[in-house]
């Protein structure tokens, strides 16, 4: 058939890990644990199944799952969504995203967006006939300049998609990005689709900025979190999205007959796991700063020069003093002769990226890290 997305191949994520697994290189590249999930979680999992929790779970999610992210988002951002309107348990971020792009975005709305930006948001835009405008944010801040953000709004602008804390420059918006960025919008009807998958893996003093704790952001804005990434079981594919009622019931419209529901037991698992051990969460920096810096420790006798990390599980490495490869070049090359695969930023991005910078995972066990630096030290 004729293409409807001619220009779009395999996921870098994919591509990358298929090379790690075929020369058997340690891979840091797509962004998973190398390390399983909490025994609780685990065991509730089996519980719920034996229990005969089975069959399909309400379209909207558990009961006992909604009312545990209303609790935690009242706790966390002082805004207490509404149980029944507005959450909604997706597959994963992923389904939360592409359910919100296409419940928006009309043929011909303008979106916006910040490259290096999360690779499935411009394809669900592309399918929803929305034109993407890109802003190129500049290493080594990555920071919004607010005065391009305005000069690219138009009468046709419908959506903005932020990512904080973001995959892959592992920068963190800040209380005052979103007063900019509700200076510019407040007069126009204009949604925000912030992708906040990594909420809770900041290193910022001041914590997670998120688009709920803006009393006025929030009245516009959909919300979306992972748990793949919170209890390191990407695998299981849970997530969610927080919107006001008017704009889920939206994206419930798409997401009942994209997916209908999500996985019955693992849901009720991931409620009795909120519930009970709230300090996994809430520990969670401490334990991803401790392998941050495992990373950057065993790095710092190496040539690549290590870009700040305040959020997320990656760190970007510049490579500049070693190669002169362009970055997709010299992740392959990494992967085949040294044994370490990581991801390229320019996949991230519409505009030529001339920066050699590579993003590497350090969701991983410290002996997994220590290994991948010893092999880094020798360039
Ligand atoms: N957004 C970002 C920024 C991500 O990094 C990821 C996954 N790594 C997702 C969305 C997708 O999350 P999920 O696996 O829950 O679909
Ligand atoms: N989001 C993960 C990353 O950034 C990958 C998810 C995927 O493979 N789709 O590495």
């Amino acid at each position: 058939p004729e293409s409807k997305l001619p220009a779009l191949g395999t996921t870098i994520f994919t591509q990358m890990s298929a090379l790690a697994a075929q020369f058997n290189a340690i891979n840091l590249s797509q962004g998973f644990p190398d390390f399983d999930g909490p025994q609780y979680l685990q065991d509730r999992l089996a519980y719920h199944v034996s229990q005969g929790a089975n069959q399909y779970a309400p379209m909207i999610g558990v009961l006992p799952l909604r009312e545990a992210i209303a609790d935690k988002t009242a706790e966390l951002y002082g805004h207490t969504p509404d149980v029944n309107n507005d959450i909604t348990v997706t597959a994963g971020a992923t389904e939360a995203l592409y359910a919100a792009i296409t419940a928006l975005v009309r043929p011909g709305d303008e979106v916006i967006c910040f490259d290096p930006s999360y690779d499935s948001y411009a394809p669900a835009v592309q399918l929803a006939g929305g034109v993407l405008k890109r802003i190129a944010l500049q290493p080594p801040g990555f920071r919004v300049d607010w005065s391009e953000f305005r000069s690219l709004l138009s009468a046709k602008t419908r959506l903005v998609i932020l990512n904080t804390p973001h995959n892959p420059s592992a920068t963190v918006w800040r209380k005052s990005d979103y007063a900019e960025l509700w200076q510019a919008i407040a007069e126009q009807e204009i949604y925000v689709l912030s992708d906040e998958v990594y909420e809770h893996i900041c290193f910022d003093a001041e914590g997670h900025a998120s688009v709920l704790a803006h009393a006025e952001l929030r009245q516009r804005a959909i919300a979306v979190s992972s748990f793949g990434k919170t209890f390191h079981m990407t695998g299981w594919k849970v997530g969610y999205c927080v919107a006001p009622a008017a704009i889920s019931a939206e994206i419930r419209k798409v997401h009942q007959y994209l997916t209908f529901s999500v996985n019955t037991p693992a849901q009720l698992a991931i409620a009795d796991m909120l519930r009970q051990e709230p300090e996994h969460y809430r520990d969670l920096p401490a334990f991803y700063r401790a392998r941050r810096d495992c990373l950057v420790d065993a790095l710092s006798g190496s040539r690549f020069r290590v870009l700040p990390c305040e959020g997320t599980y990656f760190v970007l490495l510049d490579y500049s003093a070693i190669s002169d490869l362009d970055d997709v070049s010299f992740c392959q090359w990494l992967t085949k002769e040294i044994g370490v695969a990581a991801i390229p930023l320019s996949v991230f991005c519409a505009d030529p990226f001339p920066h050699k910078l590579i993003r590497l995972c350090f969701a991983k066990q410290p002996a997994t890290l220590i290994a991948a630096a010893e092999r880094l030290c020798q360039l």
